[in-house]
């Protein structure tokens, strides 16, 4: 068995927290590191003590005839950050691997999210295992992609 590199082993730390995700429209599981450090994790679902949209069901607002959101789920990028915030550790200059459904793109509530808390890096990968060079392009200082 081949050793993964660091960047395969954050992703699949990812994919593993994408598995507690407590919201069925999506699972997606982030990981915030510092110097190759796992500093916090998140994924998405209701707040803390609220009901689980997988037990209750989600709260749906309706954006277009194609886009509907769940009020209810705090996204993953967007619960590492919170956690980041609740327990007093600093985001800047962090990176975030995030694992998510096949096609499902980080929304820009997130992408901002995101840029304004110092994140430098972002690697997104879906479950189709393409990690998503769009997302660099959009958002962030840093358009750098290593091969895996
Ligand atoms: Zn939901
Ligand atoms: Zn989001």
């Amino acid at each position: 068995m081949s050793r993964p590199s660091w960047r395969q082993y954050f992703l699949d730390v990812a994919k593993v927290v994408s598995s507690r995700a407590t919201c069925p429209r999506a699972s997606v599981g982030a990981v915030m590191v510092r110097d190759n450090h796992i500093i916090l994790t998140g994924y998405n679902g209701a707040p803390s003590g609220d009901s689980h949209c997988i037990d209750v069901g989600c709260d749906l607002i309706v954006i277009t005839e194609e886009e509907t959101h769940c009020k209810k789920a705090i996204h993953a990028e967007a619960n590492v950050i919170l956690k980041a915030a609740k327990y007093g550790i600093s985001t800047n200059n962090c990176d975030m691997y995030i694992y998510a459904d096949p096609y499902m793109k980080c929304c820009w509530r997130c992408k901002q999210i995101l840029r304004n808390s110092g994140i430098s890096v972002v690697y997104y990968i879906d479950a189709s295992e393409v990690i998503r060079p769009d997302f660099h392009q959009f958002c962030f200082k840093t358009d750098i992609i290593d091969p895996m």
